[in-house]
């Protein structure tokens, strides 16, 4: 096992800082004359009233999610997206100059751009040919400085899984936090790592509701951890980061999951119908397998087909000069009308090639 200890890698500031004390942390209840947080008592310039700052900790929504996640709320952190808990485990974890993070590429871009902005040490160890983990690759990285490594699982850009084992020997063997991002969670058999959030006291997990819950407008992700590492970040965030009205539309949307499930079954569907359309064009070289709502997918020449696409008014995601990715573009499954006019542009488009 590995030893890993909560104090040793929070920055010792941040394990003795006084958090801000909201208005609504020194009376919790509902009923009352409020004149504590300088609020308008007469209501708001919109229709609907947002006078009242919101619960700092949302713990309606908390609530509704402990049998959803099945797991206790203390174990569950609410950000302004899932930017939020990367920016904030970052800061809670690495000194600037001075401490190292973990990534993986061709991954997710905000790891790097979160740990750019703290001036934290970015050490990179690329994924093997087939997109998995590089075992030996990063426990060799691995310097006592390094505070966090970053797995993306299913893996933005490239759709897959990562290995379970590759995964359990990193929380094994390394003292710092190993942050498991399910972003892509509901779109893949594979279960999530929040069950051995007990077993691994330095394994955080992050989902997200903009992706199967629809909910990209509202900005939450969810971050799952030990109690005391939820306390750390409640502690340094900004006391009211989740807004009013996305906490009410999260409280509609959490009583409407089997909406959620529906819409995963329409994408899961369309992402399998496009996969073979896909694979049908002479243009494609590869359809990459996936697990999440997103096919990475390489072409002859992926700028021409990407200018086209645009000319088109299609917008799909270059990632043709992404490590490991050459000549791929990253398309999101779509409706299936959409998918259908993706591919009969392409269909144009393979045809011009063959007059021109
Ligand atoms: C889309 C995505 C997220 C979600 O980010 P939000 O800030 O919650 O919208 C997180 N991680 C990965 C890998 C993603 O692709």
């Amino acid at each position: 096992m590995s030893n890993f200890d909560l104090n040793k890698i929070l920055r010792p500031h941040i394990l003795s800082l006084a958090p801000y004390s909201s208005a609504r942390d020194e009376y919790t209840g509902h009923i009352g004359i409020f004149l504590d947080a300088n609020e308008n008592p007469y209501g708001s310039v919109t229709e609907a009233d947002y006078n009242r700052y919101p619960d700092p900790y949302q713990a309606n929504i908390k609530q509704k999610l402990v049998p959803i996640k099945n797991i206790s709320a203390e174990q569950i952190f609410l950000g302004n997206g899932s930017d939020e808990p990367i920016d904030l485990l970052t800061r809670a974890t690495c000194t600037p100059g001075k401490d190292h993070v973990i990534i993986l590429p061709p991954t997710y871009g905000m790891y790097e751009v979160s740990a750019s902005i703290h001036d934290i040490i970015i050490d990179k160890v690329s994924l093997t040919s087939d997109y998995l983990i590089d075992i030996q690759g990063v426990l060799s990285a691995v310097t006592p400085d390094t505070k966090i490594i970053w797995i993306c699982s299913p893996n933005n850009p490239t759709g897959n899984v990562m290995q379970h084992e590759a995964i359990q020997t990193i929380l094994e063997n390394f003292n710092g936090l190993v942050v498991v991002d399910e972003a892509y969670i509901d779109f893949t058999e594979t279960p999530s790592w929040i069950q051995h959030l007990d077993q691994y006291p330095n394994l955080v997990v992050l989902q997200t509701f903009s992706k199967a819950w629809g909910l990209a407008g509202i900005r939450v992700g969810m971050c799952f951890a030990s109690a005391g590492l939820i306390r750390i970040l409640n502690k340094i965030k900004p006391p009211y980061n989740i807004s009013l009205p996305a906490q009410q539309a999260l409280l509609q949307g959490l009583d409407s999951i089997e909406k959620k499930d529906k819409m995963v079954a329409e994408i899961l569907k369309e992402r399998a119908s496009l996969c073979n359309m896909l694979a049908d064009l002479s243009l494609v070289i590869k359809v990459h397998p996936t697990d999440a709502n997103f096919l990475l997918v390489q072409f002859e020449d992926a700028k021409a087909v990407m200018d086209y696409l645009i000319s088109e008014t299609i917008i799909v995601r270059d990632r043709s000069r992404v490590h490991l990715c050459d000549g791929c573009l990253r398309i999101t499954v779509g409706t299936k009308e959409e998918n259908e006019t993706l591919i009969e542009s392409l269909k144009k488009f393979q045809l011009n090639g063959i007059m021109a």
